[in-house]
Formats: structure tokens, C-alpha cells, sequence
């Protein structure tokens, strides 16, 4: 039975969404969406479900992630009521949804806990160099943290918020999917996580095959610049190849990244209009570990990291934020649950 929750709209705007009352239910939105169709209709009737409260239909839909926030349907609202960024919050308060320890929920709807959460850390490890100040351990330290935050960060997780996904998209419905149309359509998991063809179909200019372009490029830099330092451990090798292919992924990380961040600063378009301040953390630590993990490895090839050790620490910091509070509770599981998402899509299509 359909039950109702008389405060989700309310919920709603501590995720972002502004406006959206103002909606009449013209259908505009819904028309001039190139992604919607008539299967998977939106955003109309995801405005619809706020406003009336299903809370628990929203839960179980995978049509927010379906939105690639072009701003088409924003733009074309006769009464402003800012369908494109009601989208995005549904996605930000799904996000909080699938995470089984409440934290993503409870950081998107609380700045002041995203602050003392990033403080949190950088103290942590500040205090702890103050009991060893060994630069050799810390530098072997730094690695070695890099591969078992990643390890728990997906097992515990990630992992369990996948599933949580899952069972409330399709495990909680009577429809039975056979176990071989996970395994067929897995290729399609791969395809949308790496290259996010969908938003291709967004009906837009240049401007947005710029855009995802520069998606394309920062996903492969970041996902190799892990593989670099994680699984090749960049920073202490002597490898050339290897050291200029760091240099090259980091290069190409906060080169992108600065121009996302100005883009958005700018405001010049639709999807940089309104931002979160996890849109900003996101762009700007991606930034950050990308600028700094290629001052560190600057500063190895010259021998003079062990007299500025505080910039490894400051890169560490910044690592240990990322890694600990931005991937598994903020805008970094976007891209987890979008690809899953389409996936899912698939599988129950
Ligand atoms: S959000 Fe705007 S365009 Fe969409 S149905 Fe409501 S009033 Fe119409
Ligand atoms: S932002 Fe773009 S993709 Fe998303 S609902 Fe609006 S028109 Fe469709």
C-alpha cells in the first residue's frame, strides 16, 4: 500500500531543491526532456511525487539517475520551478537512502557536519605525526593507507549501499529477473560507468560534447592516477614510464578540474547555476589531490620532499578527506549509483 510522507517535501529542500512548489503540472518539462520517453516519463512525475509526498515510490524509481541534469526542462518552465535541480536533489536524498549508516544523508542536509568531519581528519593525522615524525614510515604509510581505505571503504561500504539499492529498486518488487540477465547485460554496467554515453543524447549543443568530454577524460586520468599510486606505488618508483604516466594523469586532473570549478564559479550555464556545497567539495579536492600528488612527485625527483614534509602531510590530508568522507558518503558515489543505475535499468528492461 502507497503510504504517504506529509514532510518529504519539506525533507527535500535540505538536499537543495528550490522552487519546485511552484510547479502547475503543465508537462512542458517532461516534453522538452530528450531523455525522457514514454516509459520512463519525467520530471514531471517525480515533482509530482514530492509534492505528494511518495517518499517510498521515489525510493524504489532509478529515474532521477536517469537525468544527466542537462537543464533543458529548467530553462523551459513556465513557472521557474527549477525541475533540473529538484532531480538532482532526489538523487543527493536516494544517495542517503542507499547509505546503511545514515552519514551521506545526514552530511548532504549538514555543512557543519561535512566541516568537522574533513577537520576531524586532517587533526587525526596531524597528532599522529606528532608521535612519529619518521618521513620514511610516513611515506610508506601513506601507500599502504591508500590500498586499505580503498578495500574498506568498498567492502563495507559501498558494497552493502549497492545492494541496498538493488533491493529497493528491484528486490522489494514481485517482478522475478532471471539470475543470466545480470550476467548478459553486465557489459552495459561498464559501458555507462566509463563513458557515460547517455548524456549524448541530451539535446544540446557543443557545449555539452564538451562536457562530456571532459567527463571522459577526468574519469580514465583519475581512475589510472589510482592505479599509478595504489597498485604501482607512483611516488616511490623509478620507473620513467611509469613516473611521467603519474605526471600526465594528475596533470590531466587538476587541468580539468580547475576549468569545472571556473565553469561553476561562472555560472554560465544551466547545470552550474546552483551548487551544493558537495558539487564544490567534490570539484575542488579532485583538484586538489590531483595538483598535489604532482607537487609531491615534483618535489621526489628534486630530493627536497624530506625539507618541506609538511606538503606530503597536506597531500595526505587531502587524500585522507577524499578517500574517507567524499567517496564513500558525498558526490563521488554519483558515479557509482548512475552506472548501477543504467544497469539496473537494463536488467528489469
Ligand atoms: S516543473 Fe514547470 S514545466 Fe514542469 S510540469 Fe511543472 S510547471 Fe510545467
Ligand atoms: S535536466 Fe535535462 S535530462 Fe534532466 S530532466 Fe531536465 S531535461 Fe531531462
Amino acid at each position: 500500500m502507497a503510504t504517504t510522507d506529509i514532510k518529504f517535501a519539506k525533507k527535500l529542500k535540505k538536499y537543495g531543491a528550490i522552487d519546485f512548489n511552484a510547479c502547475f503540472n503543465c508537462g512542458n518539462c517532461t516534453a522538452v526532456c530528450s531523455l525522457s520517453n514514454e516509459k520512463d516519463s519525467f520530471p514531471r512525475d517525480m515533482i509530482r511525487c514530492t509534492v505528494t509526498g511518495q517518499s517510498n515510490d521515489i525510493k524504489g524509481s532509478l529515474k532521477p539517475w536517469l537525468c544527466y541534469y542537462c537543464g533543458e526542462c529548467t530553462t523551459h518552465c513556465p513557472m521557474e520551478a527549477k525541475p533540473g535541480e529538484l532531480m538532482m536533489s532526489l538523487r543527493r536524498y536516494l544517495t542517503g537512502e542507499y547509505d546503511w549508516t545514515g552519514i551521506a544523508g545526514w552530511l548532504y542536509r549538514n555543512l557543519t557536519a561535512y566541516m568537522v568531519l574533513f577537520l576531524a581528519v586532517a587533526l587525526a593525522i596531524l597528532g599522529y605525526y606528532q608521535l612519529n615524525a619518521d618521513q620514511q614510515l610516513w611515506l610508506e604509510g601513506g601507500h599502504l593507507f591508500e590500498m586499505l581505505a580503498i578495500a574498506a571503504v568498498f567492502l563495507l561500504i559501498l558494497l552493502p549501499n549497492l545492494f541496498r539499492m538493488w533491493y529497493f529498486v528491484i528486490g522489494s518488487k514481485k517482478d522475478k529477473i532471471p539470475f543470466k540477465k545480470y550476467v548478459t547485460t553486465l557489459k552495459s554496467l561498464f559501458v555507462h560507468m566509463f563513458t557515460q554515453k547517455r548524456s549524448l543524447d541530451c539535446e544540446e549543443d557543443s557545449a555539452n560534447r564538451f562536457w562530456w568530454l571532459e567527463h571522459l577524460i577526468l574519469v580514465f586520468s583519475y581512475l589510472l592516477l589510482l592505479f599509478t599510486t595504489v597498485f604501482l606505488d607512483w611516488f616511490a618508483s623509478s620507473n620513467i614510464i611509469l613516473i611521467a604516466a603519474g605526471y600526465l594523469f594528475s596533470l590531466l586532473i587538476f587541468i580539468i578540474t580547475a576549468d569545472l570549478i571556473v565553469k561553476r564559479w561562472q555560472k554560465k550555464s544551466e547545470k552550474n547555476t546552483y551548487s551544493h556545497p558537495s558539487d564544490w567539495f567534490f570539484v575542488v579536492w579532485l583538484f586538489l589531490m590531483g595538483f598535489s600528488a604532482f607537487v609531491v612527485r615534483v618535489l621526489i625527483d628534486f630530493d627536497v620532499l624530506k625539507h618541506v614534509f609538511g606538503f606530503y602531510l597536506l597531500h595526505l590530508i587531502i587524500l585522507a578527506q577524499w578517500a574517507l568522507v567524499i567517496v564513500p558518503f558525498g558526490k563521488w558515489t554519483h558515479f557509482l549509483y548512475r552506472s548501477f543505475a543504467m544497469y539496473f535499468h537494463e536488467v528489469k528492461s
